[in-house]
């Protein structure tokens, strides 16, 4: 049995109609939202040494109820040893890891405010404050709707710092040097806040979870927007210096535990998918046994 829930259909079919509707003379759009649509339906075959094999073919997209939490799975899997080999910093003095969110203004353009994002943070990175200070981290963008009714765009890091001034704030009423230098960055606003981390997982959890949180709350048409605007935009980032800032998505390969093979994809129509039908023919197992992501 699959260890995710069940995905709502009526959810996603709903999502769907609100994409079709908004982009229906947007081919590619359409193609997308029917990817999404049949997400998990369909199943393509591979082969090894010794089986043939269906694996249900994903969307990948994070909108999707399913795929979305497979993918935060398994940017855990990718990040956490990482993580772990970073202290964490014990006091606001003490140099490690820590979470920072940095917010702009509310923007009236989606797409636009993930820019302005990218482009501030960027600014904020070479300032001569954070230049030595900010050593790297991992960065998630969330963006939802603001009560204004605008959205509000921020990220979400954990970050590997020496001591960032926050505390000037709150003593003076004055904006601390880092709201300082993140205004400066915005050419507006800066928000910002500093926690500190109890654990390296619970912080990986607490950055990772913004992939998919604030989608969860938006309206179907919202979503269909969301979807729209940021299909294949990175909302996930690391930066700074060092190995272990720069992984790369290995392309697991899938290998069968009985043969050791690596599975190949079986060509519809081929002469190995003619033995594949044959092989799954008479009484196919039930379905819930190839339930592979
Ligand atoms: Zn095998
Ligand atoms: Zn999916």
């Amino acid at each position: 049995m699959s260890p995710f829930p069940q995905k709502s259909e009526g959810l996603l079919l709903l999502d769907i109609i609100q994409i079709s509707q908004q982009l229906e003379k947007d081919e590619k759009f359409v193609r997308q939202a029917i990817r999404l649509q049949k997400c998990g339906t369909e199943f393509n075959t591979f082969m090894c040494g010794c089986n043939f094999i269906k694996i249900s073919k994903k969307c990948n997209y994070r909108i999707c109820p399913v795929c979305g939490k497979i993918r935060s799975i398994k940017f855990y899997k990718k990040f956490i040893g990482v993580i772990k080999k970073k202290r964490i910093a014990r006091s606001i003095f003490d140099r490690g890891l820590r979470l920072l969110t940095l917010t702009i203004k509310n923007q009236e353009d989606l797409e636009g405010g993930i820019n302005k994002l990218y482009e501030s943070f960027n600014k904020l990175k070479r300032r001569e404050y954070c230049k030595h200070k900010l050593v790297g981290g991992l960065g998630v963008i969330e963006i939802k709707r603001g009560e204004d009714g605008l959205w509000n765009h921020h990220i979400h890091f954990i970050i590997d710092s020496s001591y960032l001034d926050m505390k000037s704030q709150k003593k003076t009423g004055k904006d601390s040097k880092l709201v300082q230098e993140w205004k400066k960055c915005t050419g507006d606003s800066g928000i910002l806040d500093i926690k500190r981390i109890t654990s390296h997982a619970g912080a990986l959890n607490y950055v990772l979870k913004y992939l998919t949180k604030g989608i969860i709350d938006l309206t179907n048409e919202e979503k269909a927007l969301f979807f729209k605007l940021t299909f294949q935009r990175r909302l996930l980032f690391t930066f700074g210096k060092g190995e272990f800032y720069n992984i790369k998505q290995d392309k697991e390969r899938r290998v069968c535990p009985n043969c050791g093979c690596p599975y190949q994809y079986v060509v519809p129509h081929s002469e190995e998918d003619e033995l594949a039908k044959a092989y799954f023919s008479p009484s196919p197992p039930p379905r819930e046994r190839f339930y592979w992501f």
